[in-house]
């Protein structure tokens, strides 16, 4: 089989969005020796559209802003790539720039309508015509089943990822990085996992006082302002209605709660058309032991001990639990149904 066929048959194996990236980049990177490329992410922060990589070449790998071992990759506005962002705006299947020595193509990937993100591919001479047909022809496979893959992953009001999709991600990334070992008990400076549930307070009343339209705007932009406040690899999760699970991945105890508390803190200065001023109450956790179930269980008391003392705050389970606060819910290693 031609080495194309065989990428392509490859590719099309996976039932990862990720492992698909990496492959259809992976894919590209054989058509020139001397190609770069990336694959970008596009997401909203301060009413800004801005791009971060997601996965890049280097050295001819394919690295991943996944993988623990990388640093948050740098962020910057897309109004700051003028060719990509003309060719976002108006809807193009491509975009170019070029200079001497940097030949650059964007290859949007149009999912619902909407522009999540691009492929990048960079070399120092410009692209031939037959080294685009094969680039195109790559990038439509990919884009259709990644359209595929989207629509069973996907909350279609917010395009979050959708509660079905939760267990197999917290499974994922509970998995500790290379360069990590497994924590030691107590070790709170120490990388881990942790599970948030986030709920919008009294969001009974947008609907009531606003209708459901304003309400689902609200929806919207709050899944917006998760999208921003957190890194990459974490992972956002829409649980329906007006509650959201976020996995927060290899950081301390310090940066997480400092990550909910500035997210809590953004959402009250936000001002949402119309409404004003809404706010969220978090429950946390750690999320290193135990099934998903547990550990929803448990920041979703510390969520309900937040309601009934006032709402717009975060609170941390196991903090709770030391206090006396909240009760565990795990009898003789089975779990209460509440
Ligand atoms: P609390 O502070 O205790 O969380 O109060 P609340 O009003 O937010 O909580 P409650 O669970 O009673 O109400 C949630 C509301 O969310 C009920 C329903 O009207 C609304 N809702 C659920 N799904 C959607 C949706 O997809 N769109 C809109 N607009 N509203 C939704
Ligand atoms: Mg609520
Ligand atoms: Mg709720």
């Amino acid at each position: 089989m031609p080495p194309i066929l065989q990428h392509l048959v490859e590719m099309t194996g996976h039932r990862d969005h990720l492992r698909l990236e990496v492959s259809v980049l992976t894919t590209l990177l054989q058509l020139g020796r001397s190609m770069e490329v990336r694959a970008l992410e596009f997401f909203f922060s301060d009413a800004h559209v801005m791009v971060r990589p997601r996965s890049w070449s280097q050295h001819g790998q394919i690295i991943s802003s996944e993988c623990e071992a990388v640093a948050d990759p740098a962020r910057g506005a897309l109004a700051n790539m003028p060719e990509l962002a003309a060719c976002i705006r108006d809807r193009c299947a491509s975009a170019v720039r070029s200079s001497a020595g940097s030949h650059a193509l964007w290859l949007p990937v149009w999912i619902n309508d909407k522009a999540h993100g691009c492929l990048e591919i960079i070399q120092p001479t410009p692209f031939t015509r037959r080294q685009r047909d094969v680039i195109t022809g790559i990038f439509q496979v990919y884009q259709n089943y990644q359209n595929l893959l989207d629509y069973s992953e996907r909350d279609a009001l917010t395009g979050l990822l959708n509660r079905k999709t939760f267990e197999e991600q917290f499974v994922r990334s509970a998995q500790p990085g290379p360069e990590f070992g497994l924590p030691e008990p107590n070790a709170q400076d120490w990388p881990q996992q942790w599970l948030a549930v986030i709920d919008i307070d009294h969001f009974k009343q947008v609907n009531d006082v606003y209708g459901h339209l304003y309400g689902d705007e609200v929806l919207i932009l709050v899944a917006n302002l998760l999208r921003s406040s957190f890194r990459a690899h974490d992972r956002i999760f829409r649980f329906g209605g007006e509650e959201f699970v976020v996995l927060l991945r290899s950081t301390t105890l310090g940066n997480a709660a400092q990550a909910f508390e500035r997210f809590r803190a953004t959402v009250q200065e936000h001002m949402f058309p119309q409404i004003g001023g809404i706010t969220v109450s978090i429950g946390f956790t750690s999320a290193i032991d135990g099934a998903p179930v547990e550990v929803l269980g448990r920041a979703d008391q510390a969520l309900y001990y937040a309601k009934a003392r006032g709402r717009n705050q975060v609170r941390f389970y196991d903090e709770l639990l030391q206090q006396g606060e909240v009760q565990s819910q795990i009898t003789h290693g089975e779990i209460e149904l509440f």
